[in-house]
């Protein structure tokens, strides 16, 4: 029989690709989308002759209840969430609704409509906030310091806490920052490897940014829906890192984007202090030895390979849009 997956946040960078996977796997795949006045689908037009959309929204329980009823699926993925940490600082009540009582609101569901259902909760590693410890694991006290990690670690525990009291298949995946060709230019990875392709293509000539010594842990959103899917397909729901095990520094993001298209980043990069972020955590990295040896993955992309892939798919798409 087919097996068939629910994902929500289908319309966002993860869900787009972590369709593609399920559909590649045979699976059939329900989306959630929630109901807005201009259209958000640009990163699934393609897949939209074999996506079942449905419509829903976390901030509705009854929306939530009739898609897993009608949709019965086997495996969902919560991906949806307000996911950009600065908006949660101006819209805080709002981001703690979607993305942690969200998550109430679908763990409740899955209770009622389909219990038997398995469930991935994408967790954040922005729960650890300013960690006591460098690399983190999945034993590392959460300390949020935003709230948007505040409502992810809400979010954790109650998938933690259905998986205890009511027997689910709940797991959470601890991501960390991963990043792809459908990353909005909000997010600085993407921002600079778009800003870089138009340098290079004459329509810009300088890249503002804020801290370059700011050190994170990219990893590639494909190897990281992968993870997701591998986590559902074992004999036992558990919780694992994410990420890429290494950090990279803006600098050196940087540096390396010049340098695949040919020019000296110090001509044209700029540091403005109003991009600086507050409380910038500091040495977010994931250990990821648990999801290597318990269920075999790592990802497959290095660091180069990530900024190259992008810069390429960025210079495509302004050539194509007639730059
Ligand atoms: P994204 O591109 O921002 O997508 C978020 C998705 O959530 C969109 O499809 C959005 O739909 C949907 N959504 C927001 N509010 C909703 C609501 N009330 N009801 C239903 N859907 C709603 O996020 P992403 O980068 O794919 O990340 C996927 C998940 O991983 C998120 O939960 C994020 O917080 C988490 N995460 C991401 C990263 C990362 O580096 N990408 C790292 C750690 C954790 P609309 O199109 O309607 O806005």
């Amino acid at each position: 029989m087919t097996a068939k997956a629910l994902i929500t946040g289908l319309t966002g960078q993860d869900g787009s690709y972590l369709a593609e996977l399920l559909l590649a796997k045979g699976y059939e795949v329900f989306g959630l989308v929630r109901r807005s006045s201009t259209s958000n689908l640009e990163r699934i037009s393609h897949l939209f002759s074999q996506i079942k959309i449905v419509s829903g929204d976390l901030l509705d329980q009854s929306s939530l209840m009739d898609v897993i009823a009608e949709s019965q699926p086997d495996e969902i993925y919560n991906l949806a969430s307000q996911s950009y940490v600065p908006l949660s600082w101006t819209q805080p009540a709002l981001t703690a609704e979607y993305t942690a009582l969200g998550v109430s609101r679908l763990l409740e569901s899955i209770r009622r409509c389909k219990p038997d259902a398995k469930f991935y909760q994408a967790s954040s590693s922005e729960v650890f906030g300013q960690p006591d410890e460098s690399p983190q694991t999945e034993r590392t006290a959460f300390r949020p310091r935003n709230p948007y990690g505040v409502a992810k670690a809400y979010a954790h525990w109650m998938t933690i806490n259905y998986r205890h009291k009511y027997n689910l298949y709940a797991c959470c995946g601890i991501t960390y920052t991963h990043e792809s060709p459908r990353r909005g230019t909000e997010f600085v990875f993407r921002k600079i490897t778009n800003t870089v392709a138009q340098i290079k293509l004459g329509l810009a000539n300088e890249l503002k940014l804020g801290n370059l010594d700011a050190r994170r842990d990219w990893c590639y959103a494909k190897d990281a829906v992968y993870a997701m899917w591998l986590m559902l397909q074992q004999e036992q729901p558990d919780d694992y890192i994410i990420a890429s095990g290494e950090t990279h520094s803006v600098r050196e993001l940087v540096e390396c984007a010049f340098n695949y298209v040919g020019l000296n980043w110090e001509d044209y990069v700029s540091v403005d202090p109003a991009f600086y972020r507050p409380d910038e955590p500091v040495q977010l990295i994931g250990c990821i030895d648990k999801i290597k040896t318990a269920i075999g993955w790592q990802p497959q992309h290095s660091f180069k390979q990530l900024v190259e892939l992008m810069v390429d798919s960025d210079m495509k798409k302004l050539i194509q849009n007639g730059a």
